[in-house]
């Protein structure tokens, strides 16, 4: 690994190394260009991680304070990572694309009440060879000849009892999980400890291939434990360096050539709004006034399904199968867009705590006794932007670090409302449909874990942060890299379009670098 002076003002600083940081830094490395990137979290060694979902949450989780207004989880809004490779760690690795309709909501759905609804300022095609390169580069299996993985016991209720509803797009889903060993990683054991970082390295996490390959080059440096606090820019608005605080509380400043932020949509607009200054009265990047607003998130409705024989869901990979008869648009279901049933095998601590949180006593310990026999599955819908559904900053609470902590304001429009009413009844249909003994539908009680479209990239400077690459409008060498960036979100998982995102922008970022513009 190359290690840079912090008087280098010729580097790129990328800010995070998750699914957009983690690949952005190895993009840029591998074509020569220099990279400085900042990581609030601990890099972790291989023995750090274990299957263990209690110790890994400890290891992995992003604890600093936040405070949630509007929605369920008001201490914890949000589930993200701080460690080194991001979310990446924590997530379940399902790939599907966005569908065509979904870059055209605002033309496919018409004008919708109280949303800020618009058109991806990219056409379908355009983003169509960046999803074939990310799918290669992550391994997506049905993909590039990638053979899928086997269906679990959780997959195979899910499908029977899908079948039995007449539908048909049902399969073991993409995954950024190796079927075979590819890319010097082996392939699933099954253990079933996907969000606990996956010990074998079978899942594709940014920790385990792209800084990896990042630092075999010479233009790559990371600095984990090292949080940046502030942007600064120079008197003819353009940003020139970096103050990060290390590991011991002490600020040091990294001089930039260009700096991408990639802290995840929550941190990267804490990180704009606390880079204030005269110029930027209302945070850096943000004359639009738009830099928060138009969060995102999909709906997260668990259904927990009783089924008269031993499932033993936990057995396998989390994201085991998938459902996409529902996810087109169809007005006449009574709401815009579509969404997706997916597998998930909540452990007995989560359905406690979180899934079945209003239930007690004798009633859970009845329930949880039965544990072996329960499948299980996630709906995720499209979510539409509002301009009220916003992240700013407390008036007055600070975290350890100085900062204000992030205030994140979400309510469901009640487009979502009707389609969480209609696929509630659908999901808990499927196990019905198979003899389930009871079924649990409880309300959407998870912190966000698809956070996205704080900074969205459009044509017109007015009503968008960045352009249709990341570059913000208002600062030629501030790129925003990470799902920030969408301008609607679809219903499918987001970070192969983030990461099919980051490739096109490092084509981009190369290019211009080479013309000598920025
Ligand atoms: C349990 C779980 C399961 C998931 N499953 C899926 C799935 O199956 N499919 C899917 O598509 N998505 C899934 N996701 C979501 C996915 O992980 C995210 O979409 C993706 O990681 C977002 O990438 P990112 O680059 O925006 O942010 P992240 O990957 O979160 O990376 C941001 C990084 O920036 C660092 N950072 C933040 N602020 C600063 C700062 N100021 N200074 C320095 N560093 C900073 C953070 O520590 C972090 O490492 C899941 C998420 C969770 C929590
Ligand atoms: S099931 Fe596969 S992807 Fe998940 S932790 Fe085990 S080996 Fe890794």
């Amino acid at each position: 690994m190359a290690e840079f002076d912090l008087t280098d003002d010729s580097v790129v600083v990328v800010i995070g190394s998750g699914a957009g940081g983690g690949t952005l830094s190895n993009e840029l490395a591998q074509r020569g260009i220099k990279v400085v990137c900042l990581e609030a979290g601990k890099r972790l060694k291989p023995n750090d991680i274990v299957n263990d979902e209690a110790v890994m949450s400890e290891r992995l989780t992003w604890f600093d304070r936040r405070k949630g207004t509007g929605i369920a989880n008001a201490q914890f809004p949000v589930w993200t990572c701080k460690t080194v490779g991001g979310t990446t760690m924590h997530w379940t690795a399902s790939c599907p694309r966005m569908q065509a309709h979904e870059f055209r909501a605002k033309s496919t759905y018409g004008m919708i009440d109280n949303t800020n609804l618009v058109d991806w300022p990219l056409e379908p095609l355009e983003i169509a060879p960046y999803y074939e390169r990310a799918e290669y580069k992550m391994g997506v299996t049905g993909t590039h000849g990638i053979e899928r993985l086997p269906g679990n016991n959780n997959y195979k209720v899910l499908e029977a009892g899908a079948r039995a509803l007449g539908y048909q797009q049902i399969d073991t889903n993409n995954v950024a999980i190796n079927s075979r060993p590819r890319d010097g990683r082996p392939s699933c054991l099954q253990l079933g400890f996907c969000t606990s970082g996956c010990v074998v390295q079978a899942k594709w996490s940014t920790l385990y291939t792209e800084i990896r390959s990042a630092e075999a080059t010479k233009y790559f440096e990371l600095r984990p434990e090292s949080m940046a606090v502030r942007i600064n820019h120079t008197g003819q608005g353009r940003v020139n360096s970096v103050d990060y605080r290390d590991a011991s509380g002490q600020i040091h400043t990294q001089k930039a050539r260009l700096v991408c932020v990639a802290g995840n949509a929550v941190e990267t607009t804490r990180l704009l709004l606390n880079s204030h200054s005269p110029e930027f009265p209302n945070g850096l990047a943000n004359s639009s006034d738009q830099v928060g607003r138009n969060y995102m998130r999909h709906f997260a409705l668990p259904i927990i399904g009783l089924m008269p024989g031993p499932v033993n869901m936990h057995r396998g990979t989390h994201q085991a199968g998938i459902i996409k008869d529902e996810r087109h648009h169809d007005p006449n279901r009574g709401f815009s867009g579509g969404f997706l049933f997916l597998t998930v095998p909540f452990t007995p601590e989560i359905i406690g705590k979180i899934v079945l949180r209003d239930k007690w006593g004798d009633e859970l310990a009845q329930i949880m006794s039965r544990y072996d026999h329960m499948a299980a599955m996630l709906v995720h819908g499209e979510d539409l932007p509002q301009a009220t559904n916003r992240i700013t900053l407390h008036p007055s609470e600070k975290d350890e670090n100085g900062l204000p902590v992030p205030l994140i304001h979400y309510q469901d429009h009640p487009n979502t409302q009707r389609m969480k009413n209609y696929a509630r009844d659908k999901g808990v249909a499927i196990y019905r449909a198979l003899g389930a003994h009871q079924v649990f539908a409880p309300e959407d009680v998870f912190p966000a874990t698809h956070n996205m479209g704080v900074a969205r990239i459009g044509r017109n400077p007015a009503d968008s942060v960045c352009n249709p690459w990341g570059q913000t409008h208002d600062v030629a060498n501030l790129f925003i890299s990470d799902g920030s960036l969408l301008p609607t979100v679809g219903c499918e998982n987001p970070t192969l379009t983030i990461v099919a995102l980051i490739l096109r922008q490092a084509d981009y970022i190369d290019q211009l670098l080479k013309k000598g513009v920025l």
